[in-house]
């Protein structure tokens, strides 16, 4: 693992960046026009293992299906799981109607705002915890999926993110996150992982990131 060079100005520069380079680019996803707690964490189940344009349409049916917290915990599983195909990875419907019957059983049909809480919700994982924290609540928690990985651990550690210390890209990222625009920083760093500094063909030489990160140049 390399030494990081995650100093105050660096990560003042790659967050300003971000947040410029997000402001053009940013993409227009239906999860992205809501604050609704249970719509996030159903777009962020699906989107665990399924690519976005196969989400958009069955994140618009599963709503319609069931529209909050309590409709879906009054379902029976085979329904949720029935409802859920054609995706695939069905321990997901199964988690989530869990988390459903669990937020109605003991949080009055919402998710709680922190992510600590959040976690101890059986199918609930950290990334998912700070994704609900952060884009339902505007609260300055982490997050860290493959994408974030990887530009992270270019930008700071001149490598990809998988050969890096989970815990110590946890703790960057933590760092990262400001307190008050939480919610884009989140979602910019997702759609720059997605977008642009992909696995294949980053772009490198456009890069806002190009004069401080430790990978560049890769293509
Ligand atoms: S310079 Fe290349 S590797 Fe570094 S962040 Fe930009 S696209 Fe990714």
């Amino acid at each position: 693992m390399g030494k990081t060079p995650a100093d105050g100005p660096t990560k003042r520069k790659f967050r300003s960046r971000l947040l410029t380079w997000y402001a053009r680019h940013k993409r227009d996803l239906p999860w992205r026009r809501t604050r609704d707690p249970y719509h996030i964490l159903v777009s962020e189940i699906m989107l665990q293992q399924t690519q976005v344009e196969r989400v958009i349409p069955k994140y618009h049916e599963f709503l319609r299906r069931y529209p909050t917290l309590e409709a879906l915990a009054r379902a029976s599983r085979a329904q949720v799981k029935k409802s859920w195909y054609p995706l695939g990875y069905n321990i997901r419907p199964v988690h989530l109607h869990l988390v459903a019957r669990e937020a109605v059983a003991r949080y009055g049909g919402t998710l709680p705002d922190d992510p600590e809480t959040l976690q101890t919700f059986k199918g609930i994982g950290r990334y998912t915890a700070g994704a609900i924290a952060s884009f339902a609540y505007g609260k300055p928690a982490p997050i860290l999926d493959t994408n974030v990985k990887r530009v992270l651990g270019r930008v700071f550690y001149g490598m990809d993110g998988r050969r890096v210390k989970e815990r110590d890209l946890w703790q960057l990222a933590g760092a990262l996150v400001p307190r008050r625009r939480a919610y884009d920083f989140n979602q910019a760093l997702m759609d720059f992982g997605a977008t642009w500094c992909t696995p294949r063909k980053p772009l490198c030489l456009p890069c806002p990131m190009r004069t401080f990160c430790r990978a560049y140049p890769l293509a």
